[in-house]
């Protein structure tokens, strides 16, 4: 599909990727090369991490309205959590990541969205609508 973006922040399902690692402080080290996720490598993640998007970052096929994330137009979460943290002070960072192209987060925020990427952390469970329609794909 023409113009397709990408989350940044997506579920460990087949299909998807992994994006980085999140190491003992919480931040993602971001991924060099890309790590396809497949269905033996999706349970084998989940058979040991029990919830491995606290470990790792994935990302898949932005859905837009098909996410429960989707508010006017926009993926809210990076809204949000800029929205939430602007008034501390972190430093400007534009880690290697290999989505950038077509990251739903840099598409709407550009160099701030990175700023903060590298500490969040997915919260799965927020994500189970965005899981659903994932495997309905
Ligand atoms: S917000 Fe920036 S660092 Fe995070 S996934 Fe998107 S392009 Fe990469």
């Amino acid at each position: 599909m023409k113009d397709q973006k990408t989350c940044p922040s997506s579920i460990c399902i087949p299909g998807a990727s992994m994006l980085g690692v999140v190491d003992n402080s919480e931040e993602v080290i971001f991924n060099t090369v890309e790590v396809k996720i497949d269905k033996d490598m999706a349970q084998e993640l989940h058979d040991e991490f029990g919830e491995p998007e606290k470990h790792f970052r994935f990302s898949n096929t932005c859905v837009e309205s098909g996410c429960k994330q989707w508010k006017s137009g926009q993926c809210s979460v990076i809204n949000i959590i800029i929205k939430a943290n602007e008034q501390q002070d972190i430093p400007e960072d534009l880690p290697d990541c290999l989505i950038r192209d077509t990251c739903r987060w840099f598409f709407q925020r550009g160099a701030e969205a990175c700023k903060y990427c590298k500490y969040i952390v997915t919260d799965s469970i927020e994500n189970q609508a965005q899981n659903q329609i994932n495997e309905n794909q």
